[in-house]
């Protein structure tokens, strides 16, 4: 099975894609996760792209189509695999096309994962990190809001920087910018699921796994 996801910041995007590769057996290839990994490691890719986010510019899409391209190919060892963060543009949707061509796999399906922004902006403004032990929260779940339930240190929580409500306003205005072109090249072409992702994590699962059938 081979699947993209896409998802706002705030729905469980990370989340999903790690328990769907778990289940079903896919390669969870998120470009964030690869770019981390090669800068971490010291690969020439890794110092190039380094290089190039130390000046705020972004990775240019052959840099990325070779690590892409890599992953995909060691995908085949999987049952499929599931794309996270790419392709970002319809560039990189292109050359998805084409590497998907020359490994002769089949069309990957398209997963969206749903959500307003006011009820995502809601959610993540409840999201407090642990002072004390680095562990990230979310208000609603806990039953004794000022206790940390790792650590159990009481008053704690701070706000992080990327959860204020105006960046995660300005982060979902990016996102849909930058998604909307690339969901309108790509669902005419593929098979497109719209899932509702602001249902709990379970039911989430369970709504794409009954839709992918
Ligand atoms: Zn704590």
């Amino acid at each position: 099975m081979y699947l993209i996801l896409f998802g706002a910041p705030g729905v469980g995007k990370g989340t999903q894609a790690k328990i769907l590769s778990s289940t079903l057996d896919l390669k969870h290839i998120s470009t964030g996760d690869i770019l981390r990994t090669e800068i971490a490691s010291g690969s020439d890719f890794g110092i190039k792209a380094k290089a190039l986010m130390d000046k705020g510019e972004l990775v240019p899409d052959e840099l990325i189509a070779d690590v892409i391209r890599l992953a995909i190919n060691d995908a085949l060892n999987y049952n499929g695999f599931i794309l996270d963060g790419f392709p970002r543009t319809v560039d990189q949707a292109k050359l998805l096309e084409k590497i998907v061509k020359e490994l002769k796999i089949p069309a990957p399906a398209l997963v969206i994962l749903k959500g307003e922004d006011d009820i995502i902006v809601r959610r993540l403004s409840k999201r407090r990190q642990c002072a004390n032990c680095g562990m990230i929260v979310n208000l609603s779940d806990l039953a004794h809001k000022e206790i940390c339930p790792t650590c159990k240190a009481v008053d704690k929580f701070i706000v992080r920087k990327d959860d204020k409500e105006e960046v995660i306003i300005n982060r979902l205005k990016v996102y849909r910018a930058e998604t909307r072109p690339v969901v309108a090249y790509l669902e005419d072409k593929l098979k497109t699921f719209r899932i509702d992702a602001l249902q709990p994590v379970a039911v989430v699962t369970q709504n794409i796994m009954q839709a992918l059938k």
